[in-house]
């Protein structure tokens, strides 16, 4: 079994999606395949007020090319296909790329009122063209939605369904060598580290196949990674809802994940809300240096309101893990205002990062995870 075919297998194992919106591309290979029908998606398609509907699985934020393709919009990375698709590297050349790099950086705050029309010049450029917002734009002609929707999987995702693949030949023939390989390869996507401040999310398709392999093929270490990546997707905790069957995760996972996401909350919360130097006064050792905040009260009031009325309680509850270093790494730590003290902020920082370690370490036994040590001690 090739790639390609692998992750097409994958999908109907798995099969952890579905749109929730009324079109999308899965609905328009249907009438031509059964099979595709199943292809996963992690967030609904979205409808432009006029023009192409987009793919829900491959419209990267930061993308800068559109491929278009049965009327679907695919928003893609142009020095990856340069580099890997000879079609692309024929059309584009390396100055086009940093172009459409910025173009992309500028179009992204004001996406979605973009034109579909195509710039014709002659037989390349009808299908070569930019947008209205100056975006590369390239139709990809007599290719099912279907069929592009499982290349790119296989595409963007080599690293996982090749390792998959090897894994599960390799179990099968008892090959120890190609077997350590694989795993290996799946450790390092799916490492045992506390996720940092990383935007870039992995995709729920790829966390959710990953989850049901690593049971089926006894590879329990990079489960934790894999559910973290579950639970801080809002398109997995919306897919529960509408669509359950879709996600092919068993119901004592389902409700371990619901628990788990109630305990982070909590503890992210109760972090949160937990002022500088709690119950005490400010720490800094001369007058001159304190925190402007000098009453006990007070200090827990300005504390707590600074994270409510940024938003940060409600945001980083979502995903307390990565938005401790987001916090951290962002202004009110780094560049204080002169409210609170060095030494104030100091000991919040040594709590925060204290936290994030000890709720990283807490997944194992809320997710019923077994430990490295208990992997190898199995084996
Ligand atoms: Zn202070």
């Amino acid at each position: 079994m090739n790639v390609l075919e692998m992750a097409d297998d994958l999908k109907l194992k798995t099969a952890a999606g579905g749109s929730k919106g009324t079109h999308s591309e899965n609905q328009a290979s249907e009438g031509s395949s059964q099979k595709r029908a199943k292809i996963v998606v992690e967030i609904p398609l979205k409808r432009q007020p006029s023009g192409p509907r987009r793919s829900s699985q491959f419209y990267y934020s930061d993308g800068n090319i559109i491929v278009v393709v049965g009327g679907v919009e695919f928003n893609l990375h142009l020095s990856r296909l340069i580099k890997h698709c000879d079609l692309f590297s024929d059309l584009y050349r390396s100055d086009q790329v940093q172009e459409a790099e910025q173009n992309a950086a500028k179009a992204s705050d004001a996406d979605g009122i973009r034109s579909s029309h195509l710039i014709s010049n002659g037989p390349v450029e009808q299908e070569k063209a930019v947008d209205s917002a100056k975006r590369l734009r390239y139709e990809l002609k007599d290719i099912t939605v279907g069929d592009f929707t499982t290349f790119l999987c296989a595409f963007e995702t080599p690293l996982q369904n090749e390792a998959i693949s090897l894994l599960r030949v390799a179990t099968k023939l008892r090959c120890g060598t190609v077997q350590k390989v694989a795993k290996h390869r799946l450790r390092t996507l799916w490492p045992l580290t506390a996720p940092g401040n990383v935007r870039k999310k992995k995709n729920l398709h790829e966390a959710t196949t990953i989850i049901v392999i690593a049971r089926e093929l006894d590879l329990p270490e990079v489960l934790k990674r894999a559910f973290y990546e579950v639970i801080r997707n809002p398109s997995f905790w919306d897919l529960l809802v509408t669509k359950r069957a879709n996600v092919k995760l068993s119901d004592a996972d389902v409700l371990n994940l619901y628990h788990v996401r109630h305990v982070l909350q909590q503890e992210w919360r109760a972090l949160v809300l937990t002022p500088p130097s709690p119950g005490s006064a400010c720490l800094a050792p001369q007058e001159k240096l304190r925190c402007s905040n000098a009453s006990r009260a007070r200090r827990a009031g300005h504390w707590r309101s600074h994270f409510v009325e940024t938003g940060d309680l409600e945001k980083g509850a979502a995903d307390p893990v990565c938005y401790v270093d987001a916090i951290l790494e962002g202004p009110f730590f780094k560049k204080p205002d002169g409210t609170w003290c060095s030494e104030c902020l100091a000991e919040r920082k040594a709590a925060w990062e204290g936290a994030k370690v000890r709720w990283w370490g807490l997944l194992d036994r809320l997710l019923n995870i077994r430990t490295e040590a208990e992997a190898d001690a199995a084996q």
